[in-house]
C-alpha cells in the first residue's frame, strides 16, 4: 500500500477537498495542474475552450491587455461555457525581455484561480529567466541541423514560416524530415528566399514550459495552504514589500525590502510581516551611501 493512501488524522481536510477545478487551456497544461491540486483532494479536468481566441505565440491572433486581463477572457470563457462550475483555472505565459535586464530573455508563467461561489481570484507566477525560446531565419544554403540544436530540437517542437508572412506555418514540428519538408514548402512562397525556424512555444511542444507551468502551479497549491487568520479562506499571501532595510554599517534605510504586507483575497485583512528570509540588514556594498 502506498504511504500517501493512509489519511493523516493530524491533517485537516482542505476546504476545497473535492471540489473540481476546470482548467481552461487547449495545450494539456492540465496534465501539469492535476497531480498538484489532488494533494488539497481537488479535481482539475480540461475545460474545452478555445484560448486560442485570446491570442497565439504565433502572431495569427494578436495578444491584446494585460496578462491578467487575459486569464480574465479565459475564464470569462470557460465560465459562459460551464455554468455549473464552481472553481476555474486559466493560465497564460509570457515571452519577452527581462523587464530591468533587458538583454536577458524571460518567460513569466501565470495561473488565476477564479471561485464563482464566493467571487475571489488567487494569482500565481513563476519568471523562468532561462527559457528555451529562439527564432532563426535561414536561406536554402544554410545549416538547419544546427539552427535546430540551438532551439532544444526535437524535444522541443519549432514552428516553420516565410520570413515576411506567417502564411503558411507549421507547427509542432518535431521530426526532421517534417522540418525539411516545412522549409521547402515555405522556400517556395518566400519573397525573400528566407525562412523562420522559431521554437513552437504552446507547452505541449516545450518541456521548459511545462517546468515554468509546474513551478507556478507550486506557488498556487503553497498559496491554497495558506489561510487568512480572520475568516479562514485559503490564498493568504505576500502581496508586497515595504522598503527601510537598513545598511549594517551606516544604519541609513534602503529601498530594500524590510517588511512584507500579507493580504486575504477573500476579506481583505491584511498584516505587515517581517521579511520570511529574516535579513534584518544590508551589506554595506548594498548601500547607497556607504558605496555610492
Ligand atoms: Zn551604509
Ligand atoms: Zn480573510
Amino acid at each position: 500500500m502506498q504511504s500517501d493512501s493512509i489519511a493523516n488524522p493530524h491533517e485537516k481536510i482542505h476546504p476545497f477537498a473535492g471540489e473540481t477545478v476546470l482548467f481552461a487551456t487547449k495545450h494539456q497544461k492540465e496534465e501539469i495542474i492535476i497531480p498538484l491540486l489532488r494533494e488539497l483532494g481537488m479535481v482539475c479536468v480540461k475545460a474545452e475552450v478555445d484560448t486560442d481566441q485570446f491570442g497565439t505565440f504565433t502572431g495569427e491572433i494578436e495578444r491584446t491587455g494585460s496578462v491578467r486581463e487575459t486569464l480574465r477572457k479565459k475564464i470569462k470563457a470557460a465560465s459562459l461555457k460551464y455554468p455549473d462550475g464552481r472553481f476555474i483555472l486559466a493560465s497564460e505565459g509570457s515571452f519577452g525581455p527581462h523587464p530591468i535586464i533587458g538583454f536577458m530573455q524571460i518567460d513569466l508563467e501565470s495561473l488565476l484561480l477564479w471561485d464563482r461561489k464566493l467571487k475571489f481570484e488567487i494569482y500565481a507566477e513563476f519568471l523562468d529567466t532561462n527559457p528555451v525560446h529562439g527564432e532563426q531565419t535561414l536561406g536554402p544554403r544554410d545549416d538547419f541541423r544546427t539552427a535546430l540544436k540551438n532551439l532544444g530540437f526535437p524535444n522541443h517542437g519549432v514552428i516553420v514560416h516565410p520570413e515576411n508572412s506567417v502564411i503558411p506555418i507549421f507547427k509542432g514540428l518535431h521530426r526532421e524530415h517534417d522540418v525539411a519538408q516545412a522549409m521547402i514548402d515555405s522556400f517556395c512562397v518566400s519573397t525573400n528566399g528566407r525562412v523562420v525556424v522559431a521554437n513552437d512555444l504552446r507547452a505541449c511542444h516545450n518541456p521548459t514550459r511545462q517546468a515554468a507551468i509546474l513551478e507556478a502551479g507550486k506557488v498556487l497549491l503553497e498559496k491554497l495552504k495558506s489561510f487568512c487568520p480572520s475568516c479562514s479562506y485559503p490564498g493568504y499571501a505576500i502581496t508586497k514589500s515595504i522598503p527601510g532595510l537598513p545598511c549594517s554599517d551606516c544604519g541609513e534605510v534602503s529601498q530594500i525590502a524590510k517588511t512584507v504586507l500579507f493580504e486575504c483575497v477573500s476579506c481583505k485583512f491584511s498584516e505587515e510581516k517581517k521579511r520570511p528570509d529574516g535579513k534584518k540588514s544590508i551589506e554595506p556594498s548594498e548601500c547607497e551611501f556607504c558605496n555610492p
